[in-house]
């Protein structure tokens, strides 16, 4: 029985735009920042707290909401997205707007970056209009991938089930998560490589292109299918 129409849910910091080409730096370091100011602690102290909450918790600001739930989330988020600043770095990847345009079925952006942050990378690299949605974290009740519920949000917002989905992203705990709902995954970039939990890596956007039809045309979502190479 053939699949409904796929949806694709990217991720967005290092699969749609080159994160680690200098936005990432500005945030973490306005992150540090803030919370030096916030928690009366010195920078040190802070950089190592904010790395300690993003690696147990996938997110720094869920590590704050859970042990330190005075912190306005709202002004957390504003200071360490400082968007004039970090679109002057942004580094869309290359051939993405060719590659969205020749996926079949529909598309969304399943951030754990703030929904304010997000529309404003997609209307700078004008990527907009390929995508039916865009969700930040305020968008699922600041859930978190690899979070089962962000996914299951995502999902119900869009009205689709996850079988229905195929989530490209960066990061292979989040494909990890995505495929224990039911979803295919392409895990995307320069360093992916095949692992039980992906259906196609995929080293840049002319790969994910290559492979986009032969994925969102299988019907067996639980199926191997042949890694591409990497
Ligand atoms: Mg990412």
């Amino acid at each position: 029985m053939p699949l409904a129409e796929p949806m694709w849910l990217f991720d967005l910091d290092n699969t749609l735009h080159h994160a680690d080409a200098g936005i990432f730096y500005r945030i973490n370091r306005r992150m540090t920042e803030f919370m030096a100011q916030a928690l009366g602690i010195d920078e040190a102290a802070a950089s190592h707290l904010r790395e300690d909450y993003w690696h147990r918790y996938g997110a720094t600001l869920a590590g704050l909401q859970r042990h330190h739930p005075h912190i306005s989330i709202d002004a957390f988020l504003q200071y360490s997205h400082p968007l004039p600043e970090l679109l002057t770095v942004l580094q869309p990847m290359v051939g993405t707007a060719v590659a969205l345009a020749a996926l079949p079925g529909r598309k969304a952006v399943f951030s754990n970056g703030p929904s304010f942050y997000v529309r404003a990378l997609m209307e700078a690299m004008e990527l907009t209009h390929h995508f039916t949605a865009l969700f930040g974290t305020d968008n699922v009740g600041y859930c978190y991938k690899p979070d089962p519920q962000a996914y299951l949000q995502v999902c119900t917002a869009l009205d689709v089930p996850p079988q229905q989905c195929i989530m490209v992203d960066d990061s292979a705990a989040n494909l990890h998560a995505a495929k224990a709902l039911g979803m295919r995954t392409v895990w995307y970039g320069s360093t992916a490589a095949p692992l039980p939990f992906t259906d196609v890596v995929a080293a840049d956007m002319a790969a994910l292109r290559g492979c986009a039809r032969r994925l969102a045309a299988h019907s067996q979502p639980d199926q191997s299918l042949p890694q591409s190479a990497p």
